[in-house]
């Protein structure tokens, strides 16, 4: 997998807003938020997309969940938030780094666009 800004910022090599970080993952708030709470969880593995995650990673991707649970609840947004996983270009992936996005803080249309 190449270089994404996602491991220039696991590297510090880029600056970002950094709000959880443990041996496994990281989390940041998003550059271009689209909700009040809005933040990416994502692996220090490097995983382009959830497609190719592998049996190995299931605990892992649970652990990206379970702290992206943790991170709502710490933002005050603990029983009302959205993740999303963007797979592939065509449904909005823009970064080939697998991440979770957390949204909240405000009212969300169903089906999602
Ligand atoms: P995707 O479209 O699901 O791949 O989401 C990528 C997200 O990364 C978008 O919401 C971008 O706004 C966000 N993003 C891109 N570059 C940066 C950055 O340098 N810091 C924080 N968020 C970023």
């Amino acid at each position: 997998m190449s270089d994404t800004i996602f491991s220039k910022i696991i590297n510090r090599e880029i600056d970002a807003d950094i709000v959880h970080e443990d041996d496994q993952c990281l989390a940041f708030r998003d550059v271009n938020p689209q909700a009040p709470m809005h933040i990416l969880v994502i692996p220090k593995k490097p995983i382009d997309m959830l497609v190719n995650a592998e049996d190995g990673d299931q605990a892992l991707l649970g652990h990206l969940l379970l702290s992206a649970r943790k991170i709502a609840r710490n933002e005050g947004y603990g029983e009302a938030f959205r993740l999303v996983v963007n797979n592939g270009e065509a449904v909005g992936q823009s970064v080939f780094h697998l991440h979770v996005h957390i949204l909240g803080g405000r009212d969300f249309a169903w089906p999602p666009g």
